[in-house]
């Protein structure tokens, strides 16, 4: 994803992530914590921001992770940066998958 901070490049690096990243997986037992598939990626509840990436209960701790599946993890994310509603080659609103 492009324009992230470095800060938060940094983080995705530290050792301090992957541990949490590693301690949150096996607590899950490497599935998805939604809907029970081999999981594919710790994701952020609150997602990290150059002003939150200091803040270890916000990139850390374990009330903001959850483990998705690659699915769930796409649908987190479209929840957060779709803002234009997609519509079809008839110009008809399509649904959000
Ligand atoms: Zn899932
Ligand atoms: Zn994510």
């Amino acid at each position: 994803m492009l324009n992230k901070c470095k800060a938060i490049n940094r983080f995705y690096r530290s050792k301090e992530w992957l541990l949490a990243r590693q301690q949150k997986i096996a607590s899950c037992n490497g599935r998805c914590e939604k809907c029970g598939a081999i999981g594919e990626e710790v994701h952020h509840k609150i997602p990290l921001t150059p002003k939150n990436i200091t803040d270890p209960r916000i990139t850390l701790g374990e009330d903001n992770l959850i483990y998705l599946c690659k699915d769930c993890h796409n649908k987190e994310h479209h929840r957060f940066e779709k803002k234009e509603p997609i519509f079809d080659e008839e110009g008809n609103l399509k649904p959000y998958k």
